[in-house]
Parts: structure tokens; C-alpha cells; sequence
């Protein structure tokens, strides 16, 4: 059984180290140099964990969901972009850089 020898392991093992490139929770692009932290479930509701997602991310997600529908999303495991802002949202950012931002608009 002939094996392979892997000589570029080492390249892959030194990227790894540098950019552990975790992307958005909502949107799933790169994050930039501002990442915030969200709460899938709301501190106030017993959330603890939180994930990366852009400054603009988060705007929606609060502007879109309370903490209610916030919990019930969690729990039923339904993804945000279900609602339909969100999604629209989601797919208007996709082709922005990951530092783009502008003032939010609620869509409400
Ligand atoms: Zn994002």
C-alpha cells in the first residue's frame, strides 16, 4: 500500500494557526475587524453562549426579533433567515466587504 507523502501539511498547519476565519453565524461571510457577539438566546432568557457576527448583523437581528421569537428560533433550531427581512437582508449583504456598514434600515 503506497502512501502519499503529504509535504505541504505544513502550509496548511501554518494557516490554520494564523486566520482561524470563523465566519458570521447569520450571514456566513468572513468576519472583519469589528466583530461583535450575539446571543442566539438572549441574556435576559438564560442565553450564555454567544457567536460572531457583524456590527450590521446584529442591527438586523434586534431590529427583526424579539427576545421571544429569539428563544423560540433557538429551540425549534429554525434559522433566521426564515424570516423574510432577514433573508433579504442576508442575501442584499453577501457581495458587500466585511467591514461594510451603514445605518441600519429596520424594514419595519
Ligand atoms: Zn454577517
Amino acid at each position: 500500500m503506497a502512501r502519499k507523502i503529504r509535504d505541504a501539511s505544513w502550509l496548511v498547519d501554518e494557516a490554520a494557526a494564523e486566520a482561524p476565519a470563523e465566519p458570521c453565524w447569520l450571514c456566513g461571510r468572513p468576519l472583519g475587524k469589528t466583530v461583535d457577539r450575539f446571543h442566539p438566546i438572549p441574556k435576559s432568557r438564560g442565553g450564555r453562549d454567544t457567536v460572531p457576527v457583524h456590527p450590521i448583523c446584529r442591527e438586523t437581528i434586534d431590529a427583526n426579533f424579539t427576545a421571544s421569537e429569539l428563544v423560540r428560533h433557538a429551540e425549534s433550531g429554525t434559522p433566521l433567515t426564515d424570516n423574510e427581512t432577514v433573508a433579504r437582508f442576508v442575501k442584499w449583504v453577501a457581495g458587500k466587504p466585511a467591514d461594510f456598514h451603514s445605518a441600519t434600515k429596520t424594514g419595519r
